[in-house]
């Protein structure tokens, strides 16, 4: 397992970050700072944060908080002001597709970008990398451009599929091409559950479920509202217009006569 007490001294020295041992890890603080160029653009900043660095790094990934609650909620960013630097499965991937990767990879590759394209965003009014979508969004494109599908629901299909740890080679493809999973997407498949793990897909896949329930449950909210909204006003339309009483139509004549000589 990665020896995180080792890399202590080197993230200290090189971004003034203190680290504690605790029993599921370490957490580091201090004052991240930002003097850092992209195309030429030269930005500056910093960022008074946490992190936590679980003993299981990098199967699972530092949590960074905002502590002085610096970055606005326009920007990326999760509940209980965390960071929220990419889709934790692209991440985990990246690192696990390097040879040890380190804390200060992590720093380096998703830590200062984000607050690079941050401090840019808050300069400029938009992302400098061209960033994904905030939450369950951005984890479907994730696996959108993993795979190098066309469709998000495709897409949503394979997530569902590893998460539920159904792999079967033989299967076909849920792309649609008609092969055998293990002549076309499956290899991917493979590939990505063995370097992330299933536990991360299945927690992409859960919040996927999660976003899309609450979504569905405020759309049928909202649906309830509109309906009482339109009972209302077809009660307000009846005090103004209420419509004739049925004593009121007239009746043809003949059926007039007809009553009276009974
Ligand atoms: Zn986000
Ligand atoms: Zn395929």
């Amino acid at each position: 397992m990665y020896n995180i007490s080792s890399e202590l001294l080197v993230i200290n020295e090189k971004y003034g970050l203190v680290g504690f041992k605790q029993h599921e890890g370490y957490i580091f603080y201090g004052n991240l700072c930002l003097n850092h160029k992209y195309n030429d653009i030269i930005l500056n900043n910093e960022l008074y944060i946490s992190m936590f660095v679980p003993f299981t790094f990098p199967n699972e990934l530092p949590i960074v908080k905002d502590i002085e609650k610096k970055i606005d909620n326009k920007f990326h960013k999760n509940a209980n002001d965390v960071l929220c630097l990419a889709c934790d499965t692209e991440i985990i991937l990246d690192l696990k597709s390097r040879e040890n990767a380190t804390i200060c990879d992590f720093i380096e590759r998703y830590l200062l970008p984000y607050l690079y394209s941050y401090t840019y965003f808050k300069k400029y009014g938009k992302t400098p990398f061209g960033d994904r979508s905030h939450g369950s969004e951005g984890i479907i494109e994730f696996y959108k451009d993993y795979f190098k599908l066309e469709d998000i629901d495709i897409a949503f299909l394979f997530l569902e599929y590893m998460s539920l740890k159904k792999y079967r080679g033989h299967n076909l493809c849920l792309c649609g091409s008609g092969k055998k999973l293990r002549n076309c997407h499956g290899i991917k498949a493979i590939d990505l559950m063995k370097k992330v793990g299933i536990g991360n897909i299945s927690n992409d896949y859960n919040k996927c479920v999660e976003e899309i329930n609450y979504y569905k449950k405020l759309k049928n909210k909202k649906r309830m509202l509109e309906y009482k909204r339109m009972q209302q006003k077809k009660r307000l339309q009846y005090y103004l217009f209420p419509p004739k009483s049925p004593f009121e139509i007239s009746i043809p004549k003949f059926y007039e006569t007809f009553i009276k000589k009974d």
